[in-house]
């Protein structure tokens, strides 16, 4: 019953988070940490990042040299959703606290080899609307780096997976992702490419990589920790986060089912009525809410709200005010709708704006076709 599965590529059962930081060989972010890195966002300190692999390297090489790299990409075949724009936000917070480099890697080539039915032009198109997307979440040029794998590819880039592909071996990347016989050669050459994107601060700049991630893409730190001692070089660290629940209750939002999360491009209808059918943590009548109070643990309404638009206090209130019965559904649903409402009305003028901007970011002339 308790069994689950986690890889880059699916996430199946209830998601026991202690085991899986003991199968992955993860550290917990603690108040320690956090205090070292004089970081008090309010998503690590819910522990929506919650574990890492040696950020305080990363703490201890900022004291010393003012600067480190983050890399954090997209694998591009869909529209963006809210755990999307999430993560870049925090990415964007830890780019601007800790004057990173921060370089973006787009890898539709890594969907395309994933996804039996996604077609390769499409998979190209969903990047540049990805980005678009990124660069409307506030992506600056200053410090910053965008590649797109099949459009905007660099020598360097390339070269460096030409590099790494010849340091992983077939068993590895077999044993690390479950890859059978069957499966196209394109991915089982990803894990190269992916690497490269990671050690590309650190070939270029001398700077160590932090990869800002979801937990499910842990797989593949393990393999380029593995490239980056044989190279010897720095090896990344990484601040990974949980999954952000689906709407449904499940524990990740699914990419096959519309109803499971909310897309950047929903429209104010759908958002309403998403929210209305979502499950919740809480008593099936009001007379029961008030008497035992709700379940926030395992409530998508409380981490939408909680994650996106409450303060840490706000957060705080609202987790006691389910509890004991004060808060009821209703209310924090009318209050999701309308903050959803209007995030995401704001995040689509943006986008718009962000085609102007598109060119300080690539060669427009290798994008334009899918804008
Ligand atoms: Fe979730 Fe709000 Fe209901 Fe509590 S009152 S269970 S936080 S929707």
């Amino acid at each position: 019953m308790d069994e689950f599965e986690v890889t880059p590529y699916s996430v199946t059962g209830k998601v026991n988070y202690k085991k899986l930081i003991e199968q992955f060989g993860l550290s917990v972010v603690d108040d320690e940490l956090i205090e070292k890195l004089d970081f008090p966002h309010k998503l690590l300190v819910m522990r929506y990042f919650f574990v890492h692999r040696d950020l305080d390297k990363i703490a201890e090489f900022y004291k010393q040299h003012g600067k480190f790299a983050i890399v954090s990409g997209r694998g591009a075949s869909e529209h963006i959703h809210l755990a999307h724009t999430l993560l870049f936000k925090f990415v964007l917070d830890v780019q601007k606290k800790f004057n990173a480099f921060l370089f973006v890697p787009i890898s539709e080539d890594e969907k395309y080899f994933a996804k039996q039915d996604l077609k390769f032009e499409e998979a190209r198109k969903y990047a540049v609307e990805n980005l678009l997307d990124i660069i409307a979440i506030g992506l600056e040029p200053k410090d910053t780096e965008v590649l797109i794998d099949t459009l905007t590819m660099n020598a360097k880039v390339y070269g460096l997976a030409a590099n790494i592909a010849k340091r992983i071996t077939l068993s590895t990347v077999k044993a690390v992702y479950g890859f059978s016989n069957e499966m196209n050669i394109g991915l089982h050459f990803f894990p190269a490419m992916q690497s490269a994107h990671i050690l590309y601060p650190t070939m270029e700049y001398d700077l160590p990589s932090l990869v800002i991630i979801s937990v499910d893409q842990d797989p593949h730190m393990r393999v380029v920790r593995d490239v980056a001692e044989k190279l010897h070089v720095f090896k990344p660290a990484a601040l990974e986060s949980r999954f952000l629940k689906g709407l449904a209750g499940e524990e990740k939002m699914s990419a096959s089912d519309p109803y499971s999360a909310i897309y950047v491009n929903d429209s104010p209808g759908l958002i309403k009525r998403k929210v209305w059918k979502a499950f919740t943590g809480g008593q099936p009548t009001v007379e029961e809410q008030r008497k035992y109070g709700g379940n926030p643990d395992i409530c998508p309404i409380y981490e939408y709200n909680a994650f996106f638009f409450d303060t840490l206090d706000e957060a705080k209130k609202r987790y006691e005010r389910c509890k004991s019965g004060d808060l009821l559904c209703g209310e924090c649903k009318n209050e999701l709708i309308s903050r959803l409402r209007k995030f995401l009305e704001e995040h689509r003028k943006k986008k718009e704006k962000a085609k102007d901007k598109l060119q300080d970011f690539v060669d427009l002339k290798s994008v334009e076709k899918y804008i």
